[in-house]
């Protein structure tokens, strides 16, 4: 496979904290969910790149705002969006299974991940994982018009791709997610390390590499392990205590999205045990 370069643009910065993905390959870009054109704009003229198409991951407009200006400026680009996303401006309507082809030897795969919302879906081929507002680094989206079912199936979608794709997400939330997960995982040992090492000079540059791997997200993410270990036994004790007291996949996806809403809302969470 042809080497692709990965560019995350900030955009949207101080409200959503966006990055639109571009991929480069010699002068040639495609562009991910360009929640804004200004930036990408910019990007394409100060690198001397010519936009060929963009990608759309999902209906919210800190993915999509940016789109028509950019069809303005570039007439030929050719846009991509999900079956079920009800935004005119998408050409080519994808779904599970279908496969995009957006340079020589660099195919991108298709997987529906409803939850955040109900029309999701991600990217992927062997080297990349552009999964929108599905995951993000060490936390996950709100659910927006999706269900915890469909969502906890979209994660253990993301769960079974390999360890070594390098994984990109449509959020600068790092910090914030590594706090709750700090806390909500205070023994696991890489997550440990992987706070440390973060640090965090965004919006100050633009990165020119992938800022994690799905490896990384599966051994320190606690949305990647609400299924298993440490992190299922603390929801599982947690549902014993309230009324439901089931845990289905989506019941534990549930209860560690809620107390993840509480954390964004107060700064701290009730786990009972
Ligand atoms: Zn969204």
């Amino acid at each position: 496979m042809d080497t692709i370069q990965t560019f995350g643009i900030p955009a949207l910065i101080s409200t959503y904290e966006n990055y639109i993905w571009a991929l480069v390959k010699h002068d040639k870009c495609w562009i991910i969910d360009p929640g804004e054109a200004e930036p990408v704009l910019k990007f394409l003229t100060d690198r001397g790149l010519s936009l060929q198409g963009i990608l759309i991951t999902h209906r919210h407009g800190d993915h999509i705002n940016g789109v028509a200006e950019l069809k303005q400026a570039f007439t030929n680009i050719i846009i991509y969006g999900p079956e079920k996303t009800p935004f005119p401006l998408i050409e080519n309507r994808l779904k599970e299974g279908d496969k995009v082809t957006i340079f020589e030897n660099y195919p991108l795969h298709v997987l529906e991940t409803p939850g955040h919302t109900e029309d999701h879906i991600s990217f992927y081929n062997n080297q990349h994982l552009f999964c929108g507002d599905t995951l993000f680094n060490a936390g996950c989206g709100r659910i927006l018009g999706g269900t915890p079912e469909e969502y906890a199936n979209s994660i253990m979608k993301i769960n079974h791709l390999p360890d070594q794709l390098d994984f990109f997400c449509a959020h600068e939330y790092t910090s914030d997610n590594l706090k709750f997960a700090r806390l909500f995982d205070p023994e696991n040992n890489e997550l440990k390390k992987r706070a440390q090492q973060f640090n965090t000079d965004y919006p100050n540059r633009i990165i020119d590499a992938a800022p994690s791997t799905l490896q990384e997200e599966k051994q320190t993410n606690p949305f990647m392990r609400f299924h298993q270990g440490a992190v299922r036994a603390k929801l599982e004790a947690h549902l014993k205590k309230t009324d439901t007291g089931t845990s289905s996949l989506a019941e534990l996806f549930n209860t560690l999205r809620g107390l993840k809403d509480e954390f964004d809302q107060t700064g701290e969470f009730t786990l009972l045990s």
